[in-house]
């Protein structure tokens, strides 16, 4: 059965172009509940640790110097069927490809610096949770 959470993060990109508000008034209105959220920075050891799975791929430095350019909001969001339905409100990684009115669409400015995460399975959301949030701050 579908979990009721995943895990997101607002990438730099879209913090530093001041589109946190509007970002999470779509998640709100998209019937996702914030039930944990904290607006860090990630060293580029944590992003590391955090892309791990991307290790091998060509793009993967990259990536670990682009998420630790600057703030994140890293958040734990609560619906039924969290992991799918997110996946389809942020829309395709390269947003050249992303549907029109998903998050990426609207926001991300390239297939790297694209505006968001979404966790794509139940246990990662769980593992990327854990990875921000300690026990008592998961609700
Ligand atoms: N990424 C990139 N180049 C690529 C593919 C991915 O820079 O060709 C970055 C992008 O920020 C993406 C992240 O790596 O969101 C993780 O890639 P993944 O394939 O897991 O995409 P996602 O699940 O975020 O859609
Ligand atoms: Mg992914």
């Amino acid at each position: 059965m579908a979990g009721n959470k995943t895990f997101t993060m607002l990438k730099p990109d879209a913090v530093v172009a001041g589109n946190i508000g509007n970002i999470l008034a779509m998640i709100n209105n998209a019937g996702f509940k914030i039930v944990s959220m904290k607006y860090t920075k990630l060293s580029k050891d944590d992003a590391g640790k955090f892309y791990a799975v991307h290790k091998s791929r060509p793009f993967y430095d990259e990536l670990c110097d682009y998420m630790s350019s600057g703030p994140i909001v890293a958040a734990i969001l609560e619906k039924e069927n969290a992991v799918e339905d997110f996946r389809k409100l942020i829309g395709a990684t390269d947003p050249t490809k992303a549907e029109e009115g998903t998050i990426r669409k609207m926001y991300a400015k390239s297939i790297e610096a694209n505006a968001v995460h979404g966790s794509d399975s139940d246990e990662n959301a769980s593992l990327e949770g854990s990875f921000f949030f300690n026990k008592f701050e998961r609700f």
